[in-house]
């Protein structure tokens, strides 16, 4: 499974995502970036952090 912590992007953020599906996990992302973090889009360069940061549990 694949575990996202926001707060290895987005210093003190405490959301975490898990999910088997890595596309359906960016769908979670997005979403959780738009909601909380008011991006509307997530820029290539924050896309390449996140996928940095994905890490395999
Ligand atoms: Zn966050």
């Amino acid at each position: 499974m694949k575990q996202f912590k926001c707060g290895d992007v987005v210093l003190g953020c405490e959301w975490v995502a898990r999910n088997d599906d890595e596309g359906v996990l960016f769908q979670e992302i997005q979403s959780h970036a738009r909601d909380t973090h008011g991006m509307d889009e997530v820029p290539p360069e924050v896309v390449e952090q996140i996928q940095r940061v994905i890490t395999e549990v």
